[in-house]
């Protein structure tokens, strides 16, 4: 199956609370470019760690893993607003564009590949090692042959 499916580079300790942790907001200064709205992405974790300094630990994150250079998960682009009074909670911060995400799927294995700016579009060796492993997590039991 061909699919338009792109990526999303966030800094650790970001990527993972998205990942393993219950960040579903992300802040961005623009909106969702509207032919991404409820759209399947992928969440890339940079190489470099976020500007903040803020660690897993800060996060209740601890036991992450903290891969970097990677595509860490699939998860759908639900919408996007504008930052209010503590619509996202702990993870909304004022002044920014919240895209808010939905369905996150982390891989069994990260698969390496090189961040970029915005909504980016993998390379198809990158695309093949995801869907092949979200496939196989969708794989329904019923159909599979009994023994
Ligand atoms: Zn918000």
């Amino acid at each position: 199956m061909t699919m338009t499916i792109r990526a999303l580079t966030v800094r650790q300790p970001f990527a993972d609370a998205i990942t393993h942790g219950t960040k579903r907001c992300e802040n961005r200064s623009r909106p969702i470019p509207r032919a991404a709205v409820g759209t399947t992405i992928l969440i890339h974790a940079a190489q470099q760690a976020h500007a903040s300094g803020v660690t897993a630990a800060d996060l209740d994150g601890r036991g992450w893993p903290d891969t970097r250079g990677a595509v860490l998960a699939a998860a759908v682009l639900d919408s996007c607003h504008q930052a209010a009074e503590g619509c996202c909670g702990a993870w909304g911060f004022p002044g920014y564009w919240h895209w808010t995400l939905r369905d996150v799927t982390p891989l069994p294995q990260a698969v390496p590949a090189r961040g970029a700016l915005g909504l980016w579009t993998p390379p198809a060796g990158v695309l093949t090692a995801v869907q092949d492993q979200l496939e196989g997590l969708a794989e329904p039991a019923s159909t599979g042959t009994s023994r």
